[in-house]
């Protein structure tokens, strides 16, 4: 493969401690080296732009029945957004739920090189790594959903954590998944009675088991397969006015288990976790309590769920907050419960502007980001699409950058929601190395994947180059030019290959799939069981369930020692 060398560009490696150091970077055979023959390599002249390590996305809903589903629902959102076909590239639709190709174009297009899809019900892993394997120019992974799957509740409920462990590996390559995800523990169980928990304390009907248990047991279980990354944590009483109690009383509950001062939890999309109030009225931001938590505390790292104000579609496995979002917007809405295993539900939504709580909303997510000092605990995500779609991004760099890109976002808001926030009287505008953070090396290091999110050598060759010279631009000064740096990179470049040059897709890439070979001790031989399982509980064949290496377009396994 060709030896690359990107030439005298200002580095932002915060992995490796460089903070827009004049240097360069030296790529071949699809990772970082330390040099290449100067000659022969090709040369890209980075004088004048920031370099920074390729963007990793750690929570964004881009594959799998639910996305399609959406798709399915809504042809409103394909009709206003359509992509022609290039040379190079295919054709697609879909503005807050763009087809495959085009979701993997945008993001290219915007320097981004490894998502993460957070929320896979086993049942549906084929569908959403199909989806996937369809998705060009990204490395990828999943979460599959594990925090109502029975063999779960089942096992913490007896304080089995050995056996629970042992099915949670398993799930992991049966799967062919990277991390548990928990969506509203015990809600959704909850949900196939038509009921949900309302605190984490609340029983789960039939399984004398407590959302409380259900998230310490699987931190546990985490713990013991050593799982590169945490739990992925939706909490209990989302979307909900004074949620932000439960939220605190989760993190609470978690501060034992965190006995050498790392993460434990990954508690995702915490603007919607946050609000105050004990009804839409009095709805307020709980971004001050949060993020004194937050500061005071370092085992719990956390996504914006930033909200845009645009038409756009929600998704998730909390089906009974869809249910609510259903009642209050009237919206059309699909409901899904995935057999024993969680639960679903798509309703479209526009957040607007002139709309208190959605004007709160969106001045919730930014406080977060700006009140928590530390960057490697809060990273920049929409929960696309749920806050909006991920092509906004570059939007909300310029409003962290900048608090006049702040001051002119918020002046058109409702007036009400613009006394109420706590935006004025935050002066914090992020510089370029904290964005890196946030963007790239914090999402790297909280999801373990050691290749990603840095620049130096051994890294894989994932390289975004963005037209912004730190040197002669006050970023916050100049902060629409910076969302157009961010929204059209200069140069992509994928395994040591540039696939985007000036915001244009200039070769295809397919990325690969990672998932977890959780080795036990013992060899875990679950098959016959759930053959049995599944003729009692489940509507489809034990055969349309496991999703085998060949299935996976280009399969990147890695490997894990667990402890049991
Ligand atoms: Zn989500």
């Amino acid at each position: 493969m060709a030896e690359l060398l990107i030439k005298n560009g200002f580095v932002f490696d915060p992995i490796n401690g460089i903070n827009g150091e004049k240097m360069d970077i030296a790529i071949k055979d699809g990772k970082i080296v330390e040099s290449v023959h100067e000659k022969r390599a090709k040369k890209i002249d980075a004088t004048g732009l920031t370099v920074m390590p390729g963007g990793v996305d750690i929570h964004c809903h881009i594959a799998g029945a639910e996305v399609n589903t959406g798709r399915l629902m809504r042809p409103e959102d394909h009709i206003k957004d359509v992509e022609r076909k290039t040379a190079l590239t295919r054709s697609g639709v879909g503005y807050s739920i763009p087809s495959t190709f085009t979701t993997g174009y945008r993001y290219s297009r915007m320097g981004y090189t490894t998502i993460m899809n957070p929320s896979m019900p086993p049942l549906e892993a084929k569908h959403t790594h199909e989806e996937l394997n369809d998705t060009p120019m990204l490395d990828k992974a999943s979460y599959p959903l594990l925090g109502d799957w029975w063999f779960v509740l089942e096992y913490l409920s007896k304080g089995d954590l050995a056996e629970c462990a042992k099915y949670v590996a398993w799930m992991m390559g049966t799967s062919k998944g990277y991390a548990i995800k928990i969506v509203n523990p015990g809600g959704l169980e909850s949900w196939g009675f038509g009921r949900n928990v309302h605190s984490i304390d609340d029983e789960v009907p039939n399984f004398c088991i407590t959302p409380r248990e259900i998230v310490r047991g699987l931190v546990k279980v985490n713990k013991m397969l050593n799982l590169p990354h945490t739990i992925h944590l939706h909490t209990n009483n989302l979307g909900l006015p004074g949620n932000y109690a439960t939220t605190l009383e989760t993190m609470k509950a978690l501060e034992d288990l965190s006995t050498d001062g790392k993460p434990v939890a990954h508690i995702t999309h915490m603007q919607f976790s946050s609000f105050k109030g004990d009804g839409w009225g009095s709805m307020r931001s709980a971004a001050e309590e949060i993020s004194s938590y937050i500061n005071a505390h370092s085992h719990i790292t956390l996504d914006m769920g930033q909200v845009i104000f645009t038409d756009t579609t929600t998704m998730t496995a909390d089906g009974p907050f869809e249910f609510t979002l259903y009642e209050l917007s009237g919206h059309k809405w699909v409901n899904s419960d995935v057999e024993t295993e969680t639960s679903g539900g798509i309703i479209p939504f526009h957040y607007k502007r002139k709309n208190v709580v959605n004007a709160t909303q969106w001045s919730i997510g930014l406080e977060l980001a700006l009140l928590i000092k530390d960057p490697w605990k809060i990273f920049l995500t929409t929960d696309h699409p749920n806050g909006g779609p991920f092509t906004a991004y570059p939007k909300i760099i310029g409003w962290l950058i900048s608090k006049k890109a702040r001051e002119a976002a918020q002046k058109r808001t409702h007036p009400k929601a613009q006394k109420r926030s706590l935006l004025p009287s935050i002066d914090r505008e992020l510089s370029l190395y904290e964005i890196a953070v946030m963007t790239r090396a914090g999402q790297a290091k909280a999801l373990g994947l050691k290749d990603k999110g840095h620049l130096g050598v051994g890294a894989d060759a994932d390289v975004a180059i963005y037209n912004v010279n730190p040197e002669t631009t006050d970023i916050a000064k100049k902060y629409k030019k910076v969302r157009r740096a961010f929204r059209d990179a200069a140069y992509t470049i994928k395994d040591g290959r540039i696939v985007v040059k000036d915001g244009e897709v200039v070769q295809h890439a397919d990325g690969k799939t990672m998932w977890l070979d959780v080795q036990t001790t013992e060899q875990v031989k679950l098959d016959e069981e759930m053959r049995r399982k599944f003729k009692e509980y489940w509507t489809v064949e034990y055969e349309n369930y496991p999703v085998s290496d060949h299935y996976l377009k280009v399969p990147c396994p890695i490997t894990v020692k667990a402890d049991v």
